[in-house]
């Protein structure tokens, strides 16, 4: 808590976007008025303007106030963050560890950041009733751009039109606009930026109008559950629905019933290419309701556009990806996660590394407002929030309308023929359900042509020359394109060292369709990946091929395995279960199996039943086996008895030191230095790991390597983690690296 300052305020706390785990005092000049807790402000930083934000407001300074610096301007009439939302980006950088300017910059769109208004305003023009009286007595006369002016207004009725609008539809208005003017027949003033309501970012089906279904007995219960405890307080739900059970059906009367109400809505969604049809679904459900999506795919202006929708209150209902979990929403009543499950709600990037799920429940208890998490493959994490009772648990434990589980079978590889990936039991089941008529999803988590180009004599791979990894071939493109740091060149005839054939080994998705083609002919095959879905209307154009009926087979990365609805999709292969079966990352076989789950569960969403093939070499694994027996509630199960014994989170807390550099030993050596730092600090109950380099330590010309800190004692971590940053900071060795702390990580590698 701030203390209540006791005199006039005359210093302002500002948080600026440096490293710097502080924030900086400014004087407030004595005429002029405090800035309110949450605006922006521009203050000179050095020889700079910078924009920060006033986080609080003091009546004295630590720093000698005489060389404290004023205040240039405030940049917002209102708060940019009202207090709760100031309190969770507070809480954020605690938890986080990270400098609050940062974290603050992390919730602006750019745009801002850089100074935009944070309400822009737009000139308007609008007939008056004395000019509505004038065109029905046929005024104006002899003057047809003035009429046609008078015409389009009065049809504009109060709204009238705006600036941006008049020079669209007459050109040269303004002339004509000033005579009406004159006559008293015309209005201007300025207002708001008219909210365009955000396109849903997929086109929808013609054929898709909304229907309201019955609710069944189950999503009764379940909001009923959700009821009796309050709508209005904070409750914290995990919705537990298998695939197609109707859990957005669940969200869509969960959001009806706030909106009523006159609050708004907050859905997060994992990216927002991935999950199509959602935002379809709320616009069809809620057609007179303003929506803004926040994306990444957005450009900045879009972004601007949307977020200022959503602080404005224009939008009642704001959809978006991790970041939007920092979007400000007056009245906001509910927060749902969808897939709270995926990893990317947790930002693993650059230096503010945060989880949008975790924030969004912290801001639901804030805001003391529900949220509910939703997925068919919960985390191990919420499950056992669950069982210790942070989490209420809701189960939809069967499909939705008439469609049954589909049946899962392995298929061993060891024991058959297999071309090009495929296995002869895999093609026989496709080619039976192409002849009834159904649809087919092959499942592969590899895009490109192959992952390897070899040497047929001598046993050169294609290497990266920055990374530790192998070039993938894309065959089409006739290149080699390396994964992890982007590298592309030609696609060599020959082997450069020995000058023989080369071969490609292993397939991808261009691979897989190119071989589908081959044995079904006349198919329509359509392609999911990253490589295909560069702009989200390729996406579109897929997803419009399958829903038409022209693509009868599917082949796809993990972008396949959320939110598609085909109905007459009934096959599902899984060529690759295998990868991920015996990694060193403890969380490996949690996404193995949410993956398998939830991309079984693309089949046979309608009335046809569904049937899933897993291909792997290695049929008596427990984890598939205990998948197919017992699903993926069994798999949980066993999994979390796993991770309690190895005392890995959720029943331990982690933190990684992460640094790269040129060289790998910089790297070690800087995280050797940070590890010696903790000695001093008495670190208790806190293990230290490492260092140790990166499975793959080599990325794009960077050495990666990592130092591990794992307690039972969630406290005793982070007060290490408090005292220790600052001396890891002043390490002479942190000068030479690229360093970041990741809290909570989600990969370890
Ligand atoms: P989930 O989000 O759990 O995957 P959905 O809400 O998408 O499930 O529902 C799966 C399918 O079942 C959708 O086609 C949806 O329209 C339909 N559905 C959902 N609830 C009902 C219901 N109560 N009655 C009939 N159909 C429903
Ligand atoms: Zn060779
Ligand atoms: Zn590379």
């Amino acid at each position: 808590m701030d203390k209540l300052p006791t005199s006039k305020p005359s210093i302002c706390r500002v948080a600026l976007d440096t490293p710097l785990r502080r924030t900086f005092d400014y004087r407030i000049e004595a005429d002029r008025a405090a800035p309110p807790l949450g605006s922006r402000v521009s203050v000179p930083f050095g020889r700079r303007q910078l924009v920060g934000v006033a986080i609080s407001l003091e009546s004295e300074s630590e720093v000698d106030e005489s060389k404290l610096k004023s205040i240039s301007r405030t940049l917002d009439p209102e708060p940019t963050f009202d207090a709760p939302l100031l309190k969770l980006l507070r809480w954020a950088t605690e938890y986080y560890h990270h400098p609050i300017g940062e974290v603050i910059a992390a919730a602006l769109p750019k745009l801002l950041r850089e100074g935009a208004p944070l309400v822009s305003q737009t000139e308007y023009w609008a007939a008056t009733d004395a000019g509505i009286a004038a065109l029905a007595a046929g005024e104006p006369k002899r003057a047809p751009k003035r009429r046609e002016l008078l015409e389009r207004l009065v049809a504009a009725g109060t709204r009238g039109l705006d600036v941006v609008e008049l020079n669209e539809q007459l050109p040269g208005w303004r002339e004509a606009a000033k005579a009406l003017a004159k006559q008293e027949w015309l209005i201007s003033g300025s207002r708001d930026i008219f909210f365009e309501p955000s396109k849903p970012v997929i086109a929808e089906n013609s054929t898709s109008t909304d229907i309201r279904p019955e609710l069944s007995a189950q999503q009764r219960q379940v909001l009923e559950a959700m009821q009796s405890s309050g709508v209005t307080r904070y409750h914290a739900w995990l919705l537990h629905g298998v695939t197609g059970s109707g859990k957005t059906e669940v969200y869509l009367r969960l959001a009806e019933q706030q909106l009523q109400a006159g609050r708004r809505v907050l859905v997060l969604v994992p990216e927002i290419g991935l999950t199509p049809q959602l935002v379809g679904r709320f616009a069809r459900r809620f057609p007179q309701t303003p929506l803004a999506v926040l994306h990444s795919g957005l450009t900045d202006s879009e972004r601007l556009t949307a977020w200022r929708a959503a602080h404005r209150g224009h939008a009642q209902l704001v959809i978006g990806t991790r970041s939007a979990v920092f979007a400000p929403i007056p009245s906001l009543g509910i927060i749902i996660v969808d897939e709270e499950h995926d990893s990317s709600f947790k930002q693993q990037e650059g230096g503010f590394r945060y989880s949008a799920r975790d924030l969004a429940l912290v801001r639901a208890h804030l805001l003391d407002i529900p949220i509910v998490l939703g997925s068919a493959t919960p985390s191990l994490e919420s499950l056992h929030n669950a069982a210790s009772g942070r989490l209420t648990r809701l189960s939809l434990p069967d499909r939705a309308a008439s469609a049954s589980p589909p049946t899962l079978r392995l298929v061993d590889l060891r024991q058959e023929r297999v071309h090009a990936g495929l296995s002869t039991t895999a093609v026989s089941a496709i080619q039976r359900h192409l002849a009834a008529d159904g649809q087919v999803l092959v499942y592969i988590n590899r895009r490109g042509y192959a992952p390897t180009l070899a040497c047929t004599a001598c046993g050169w791979v294609a290497p990266c020359q920055s990374c530790d990894a192998r070039m993938t071939v894309y065959r089409q493109a006739a290149r080699l394109r390396c994964h992890h740091c982007g590298a592309d060149r030609d696609l060599p005839r020959q082997c450069p060292q020995c000058g023989y054939a080369v071969k490609t080994v292993g397939q991808g998705t261009e691979r897989i369709e190119e071989s589908l083609a081959e044995t079904f002919p006349g198919v329509g095959i359509a392609r999911l990946d990253r490589d295909v879905v560069r702009r989200s209307d390729e996406l579109e154009a897929v997803v419009a091929r399958m829903s038409g009926g022209e693509a009868k087979i599917l082949v796809g990365t993990q972008m396949v395995a959320k939110g598609h609805d085909f109905p007459s999709l009934t096959l599902v292969v899984v060529l690759n279960a295998d990868q991920g079966l015996f990694s060193t990352d403890f969380r490996a076989a949690e996404r193995l199996a949410q993956t398998i789950v939830q991309v079984a569960g693309r089949a046979g969403r309608a009335s046809r039943p569904g049937e899933v093939l897993i291909q792997t070499e290695y049929p008596e694994h427990p984890l598939l086996s205990g998948l197919l027996t017992g699903g993926y509630d069994a798999f949980a199960s066993a999994a979390l008895e796993e991770r309690r014994s190895a005392a890995w989170p959720p029943f331990s807390r982690l933190a990684a030191l992460r640094a790269s550099a040129t060289e790998a030993e910089t790297a070690i050596q800087f995280l050797e230095a940070a590890r010696r730092a903790t000695r001093t600090l008495n670190p208790g109950a806190v293990r230290l790991l490492g260092p140790a380099p990166a499975a793959m330590a080599r990325r794009a010309d960077r050495h990666h390597a990592q130092l591990l800190l794992e307690s039972a004692d969630r406290g005793a971590l982070h007060r290490l983690l408090d005292q220790w940053l600052p001396a890891v900071e002043a390490l002479p060795e942190a000068r030479r690296v690229r360093w970041a702390l990741d809290v909570d990580p989600l990969e370890l590698f």
